[in-house]
């Protein structure tokens, strides 16, 4: 079983097509690999029967050769994707028993490909966190461990696909980035996660947290795998007004093409007080290598970057505080009764969030309210525009961005549960790349003095993700990252 366990997506796919492993031996394995690891706390359902029906109907196109890109392989499903008939609560308690009558169109796009649903994934509620904390189903763990054995996060908000993929409880799966919650728990379990450009994914059966923000991309162990899930999730949807009709290019043609005669961008102001001095060296080393592979370094000026994460907390937060107006316990979930209409809807509302999204909802209603919506939103907005200004300007000079994923490794499982702020000092890398819409990738790149995953970033033009693959790549080459978390599924091979 563990050898079925540590193939790549790429190789599972070729053992599929040539028969020697079954789609429903497959998902049968990542079934008992994700029992096996429960500890992790990484599902909040496991879909045992859904998975193998799916995985049957693979094997029936594989032997018709029907098979689609991602044809038997199985994929896990962060928990705030609408699935058919599957409950999606976001992690929340309002949502508690809501079961869509419909399928998000990423998911659709996946099982489209021939994917196969293991489950659903735990992560932050609504996706607000760094480190799947705030989860109404308690935290997920990272499957890494410091010497000292405590109990480390995942990262947020997606941490329990990230768990997952590191823990080989599931071959890929599903997280959404709304200001790093792909790129950051990627970094710190030590796989690879992208956050495709705004517009590059459908949004719709998403739920939604902060919309002009919120992008859905894949996690994967290599960068291979990565590319060919992206493929397949990708598609123009005129059911989100947002969607961009972009054609996607070959992404696998993306893989091998190299950084020969490329510019690499490495931003001054992305050095910063806190941050590992591993990563800082780390971050060095990354530059050395894509040097080494023909890329000519160029030092480059964000000059707003460190306006990006107040203006973050204050327009996440607004559209959060109005997207999640809709939950008054009439037409989805938790309704907890009261005498009147009003007292109901408080009633609901304070039963049925968690502590961090009334925060979240306190500030965006503030900064909406009369009064202060020129201090505050429209400022941030003004300042967004800036940010996204001093990436058109580099882009001029540089065909990609090179920065650390995160300031630091994995922290300990409630160390900012009562400090919101440092908790949030966690997104400043990855930040910048949602208020400009641009695509990220994070690349699992070495570890740190604890024995601990680090990422490096990379960032891209708008709709250019096939250049973040090829530098991804290079990069994986060059680490030859081969270290493997303690707590996996399937022992030590
Ligand atoms: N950590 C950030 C937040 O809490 C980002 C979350 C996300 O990308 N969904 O807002």
């Amino acid at each position: 079983m563990s050898d079925i366990l540590s193939m790549t997506a790429v190789e599972a796919r070729a053992a599929l097509d040539k028969k020697t492993i079954s789609a429903v031996e497959l998902a049968t394995a990542y079934i008992a690999a994700a029992e096996e690891t429960s500890s992790l706390n990484n599902y909040v359902a496991v879909t045992a029967d859904h998975a193998l029906s799916m995985a049957a109907q693979s094997d029936k196109r594989i032997a018709a050769g029907e098979a689609g890109i991602l044809e038997g392989i199985p994929v896990g499903v962060k928990d705030l994707f609408c699935t058919a008939g599957v409950a999606s609560t976001a992690c929340s308690r309002i949502l508690q028993g809501f079961i869509p009558p419909y399928e998000s169109t990423v998911t659709a796009n996946l099982w489209q490909a021939g994917g196969v649903m293991l489950g659903k994934l735990n992560c932050d509620e609504f996706a607000m966190g760094s480190g799947n904390e705030t989860s109404a189903y308690g935290p997920a763990i990272n499957p890494w461990q410091a010497g000292d054995g405590v109990d480390l996060v995942p990262g947020g908000s997606s941490g329990g696909s990230a768990s997952a993929v590191a823990a080989r409880a599931a071959l890929m799966a599903t997280g959404t980035d709304t200001g790093g919650s792909i790129r950051q728990p990627a970094a710190f379990c030590g796989i690879v996660g992208l956050k495709p450009t705004y517009g590059r994914c459908s949004r719709w059966g998403i739920v939604a947290f902060a919309s002009s923000l919120d992008q859905a991309g894949p996690f994967s162990r290599t960068v291979a795998d990565n590319a060919l899930m992206m493929q397949a999730m990708a598609s123009h949807d005129p059911k989100d007004s947002t969607s961009a009709d972009e054609p996607m290019p070959d992404l696998s043609a993306a893989l091998d093409a190299g950084v020969k005669g490329m510019r690499v961008g490495v931003p001054r102001e992305y050095v910063m007080d806190g941050m590992d001095p591993d990563v800082v060296a780390l971050w060095q080393t990354g530059q050395a290598w894509l040097r080494d592979a023909g890329a000519e370094l160029v030092d480059i000026s964000l000059p707003h970057t460190k306006y990006a994460l107040p203006a973050y907390y204050i327009i996440a937060p607004a559209e959060a505080s109005s997207n999640l107006a809709r939950y008054d316990g009439v037409r989805y979930g938790l309704r907890v009764e009261a005498d009147s209409l009003d007292d109901m809807y408080g009633e609901t509302r304070a039963a049925g969030f968690g502590e961090e999204v009334q925060r979240r909802i306190m500030i965006g209603t503030y900064v909406l309210s009369a009064g202060y919506y020129d201090a505050y939103y429209l400022k941030a907005q003004r300042v967004r525009r800036l940010i996204k200004d001093d990436f058109d300007t580099a882009f001029q000079s540089v065909d990609a961005i090179l920065t650390p994923a995160t300031p630091t490794a994995a922290f300990p499982v409630g160390r900012t549960v009562d400090d919101p702020v440092t908790n949030y000092l966690n997104d400043v890398f990855t930040v910048p790349a949602n208020l400009a819409g641009l695509p990220g990738i994070s690349v699992p790149a070495g570890l740190n003095a604890d024995g601990l995953p680090l990422g490096l970033q990379v960032l891209g033009r708008p709709f250019d993700e096939a250049t973040l693959y090829s530098v991804g790549r290079v990069i994986e080459d060059a680490a030859g990252f081969s270290a493997t978390p303690t707590r996996r599924a399937g022992g030590t091979s």
